[in-house]
């Protein structure tokens, strides 16, 4: 019989008497379960007395990472990835600011807009002439590309050209091409949503404040004071569920209170997990901006605040829209 043992990734989050969420940090697999079910199978597997072939719960469990086989060395297995991967020239991932003007005006955005530019042609040779040059040097198998800005969607005309001649180009040499858009989603409707995808494009990362009175404050329509809150959530709401979302928010002191009470937002309109999802990271500067207002430097996270206000953010939210 295989000897087992429980993952070092698991974190068991107590709901109540009876349940707990399981999650494992190293597949990202979540799942909410009798209490009893998992310490019970974590006694069974430091006895040694489980059986993978008879016991299906068991088996679903080890399938999904949250007990592993004994002799597996997880940390070391991802030691090993992350250094193949370090010198694994493959695939290509590409950032690409097709423009840098934008329609809002963040108080932390650190895009230099002073002499404002879209693609210009020779550019777009440029980029071509690159991936050209990469495939043939390592005749990559993969091609990522995230659009970015300022605000893409603002020069959407030239995403699209540019996408096609690179799908063409990917396609004569069998190259597996994907895109996503990093977005404010102020122009993101239905129609955009389309014709973006016939580019490939596989997801869109929509950058957000969780309430308006915030998004006012830090995240203001271009030469106003007013937020774009609720046309952003409502074009979230309108193409929820026609392309993956990541709402991206960079947390800080002023708006963690209010992460939580979101989550819930997205959860009554039926949005959370299933079609929109978070990628949160801290708020920072990556160098100082000349419009800055130096007073939010006081609202940023140190890493150790961070890593902290992570876990209970997660924790709660965990439990309350479970
Ligand atoms: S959305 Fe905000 S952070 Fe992004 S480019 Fe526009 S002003 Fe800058």
């Amino acid at each position: 019989m295989n000897r087992i043992k429980v993952s070092q990734y698991n974190f068991v989050i107590n709901l109540n008497e009876d349940s707990l969420l399981l999650y494992n940090s190293r597949n990202n697999n979540l799942i909410k379960l009798e209490r009893d079910i998992y310490f019970n199978y974590v006694i069974k597997v430091s006895k040694g007395d489980v059986n993978l072939k008879t016991d299906d719960d068991f088996k679903k469990l080890h399938e999904l990472g949250f007990f592993v086989n004994y002799n597996r060395d997880e940390r070391g297995e991802i030691l090993i990835n992350f250094e193949k991967n370090k010198y694994c020239f493959d695939s290509l991932n590409l950032t690409i600011a097709i423009t840098n003007e934008c329609n809002l005006n963040c108080v932390f955005c650190y895009v230099n807009k002073e002499n404002t530019y879209k693609l210009s042609l020779k550019n777009y040779k440029n980029i071509i002439n690159f991936i050209k040059r990469y495939y043939d040097d390592y005749k990559i198998k993969n091609l990522f590309i995230t659009w970015s800005g300022g605000e893409p969607l603002i020069d959407i005309d030239n995403i699209i050209k540019l996408s096609q001649e690179v799908i063409k180009f990917c396609s004569k040499n069998n190259i597996c091409y994907e895109a996503n858009v990093v977005t404010n989603a102020v122009l993101l409707d239905k129609e955009t949503v389309k014709s973006l995808q016939k580019v490939k494009v596989s997801n869109v990362q929509i950058s957000i404040e969780p309430t308006e009175i915030l998004d006012s404050v830090s995240r203001p329509i271009k030469n106003t004071n007013e937020s774009n809150f609720n046309n952003t959530y409502e074009n979230i709401k309108n193409i929820a569920g026609l392309i993956p979302i990541v709402l991206r928010i960079a947390l800080s002191k002023k708006n963690f209170n209010q992460i939580v009470g979101f989550a819930e937002k997205l959860k009554n309109d039926n949005l959370f997990f299933n079609k929109v999802n978070f990628a949160l990271g801290p708020l920072h500067i990556p160098y100082l901006n000349s419009q800055l207002d130096y007073g939010i430097l006081k609202d940023i996270f140190d890493s150790r605040e961070y890593s902290k206000v992570y876990l209970i953010f997660m924790r709660s939210c965990l439990i309350k829209i479970s």
